[in-house]
């Protein structure tokens, strides 16, 4: 399993990188997690734009799906269209509200580019993925995934607060993208994001080979989510995500 950051900036774009968004690549098969703000760009740096096989979205706030909406023009109006419809995973009334963000009648909607499928927490198969959702801490429906392939696995928190799902979710996992989109400070908010100290203490708890610090906010000095992490208890490599960057698992 091939796994490549596409966008990791958190909540808006940042001068060097799209919002979130992770390709995952098996057996041919190309698998999207999260279509945030941006990453449709920085995408084709690495795919074709008519390549992805299968999108999991996390939540619907805008850093983790707008894109969709110009993946429904290139998929439905490009030059070879019509083009296969492309199976979005994504919890409940996604293709109304996003259908609503391009600014689209709910008939057709997105239909014509996209097959929306309501998350439930769960395993499934999407191509050669063992997918695993279940639902983490943050103030709308969101889902964190696990994905197994090959022998490889790779989590992945969505937006997230303290969540023993999510350690759930990356227990054993060869590479886990975790959000650490707080600095330290007193009286963090609840069951909103996690700091870079928390991010390494869910590592921890869930035994990782290695922790990569994603939906980085551009307002924060990354060296200091950085340090934080230090601090979390997790003896494994702990990195900042970076847009472009590889991780082979094979
Ligand atoms: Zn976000
Ligand atoms: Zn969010």
């Amino acid at each position: 399993m091939k796994v490549t950051i596409i966008g990791c900036s958190g909540s808006f774009p940042g001068p060097d990188s799209p919002a979130s968004c992770y390709l995952l690549e098996a057996e041919g098969f190309r698998l999207l997690l999260d279509f945030g703000s941006g990453s449709l760009g920085a995408l084709q740096r690495h795919i074709d734009l008519y390549e992805v096989n299968a999108i999991c979205l996390t939540h619907l706030h805008a850093d983790h799906c707008l894109d969709i909406c110009g993946y429904h023009v290139a998929r439905t109006y490009g030059p070879a269209a019509p083009y296969p419809k492309v199976p979005v995973y994504a919890p409940r009334d996604a293709g109304r509200r996003l259908a609503a963000a391009y600014g689209m009648p709910e008939e057709p909607g997105l239909e014509t580019a996209f097959d929306f499928v309501a998350l439930a927490p769960g395993v499934f198969e999407i191509g050669p993925f063992s997918v695993t959702a279940g639902l983490v801490n943050h103030p709308v429906e969101t889902y964190g995934f696990r994905a197994e392939s090959g022998g490889r696995s790779v989590a992945y928190s969505g937006d997230t607060g303290e969540s023993g799902e999510l350690v759930r979710l990356a227990d054993g996992t060869d590479l886990f993208l975790c959000e650490a989109s707080f600095l330290e400070r007193p009286e963090l908010p609840q069951g909103l994001h996690l700091t870079g100290r928390q991010a390494a203490e869910h590592a921890a708890k869930a035994g990782t080979g290695r922790l990569v610090l994603t939906h980085l906010v551009p307002w924060h000095d990354r060296l200091r989510v950085l340090d934080e992490a230090a601090s979390g208890g997790y003896d494994g490599p702990i990195e900042l995500a970076r847009s472009g960057a590889v991780y082979d698992l094979a």
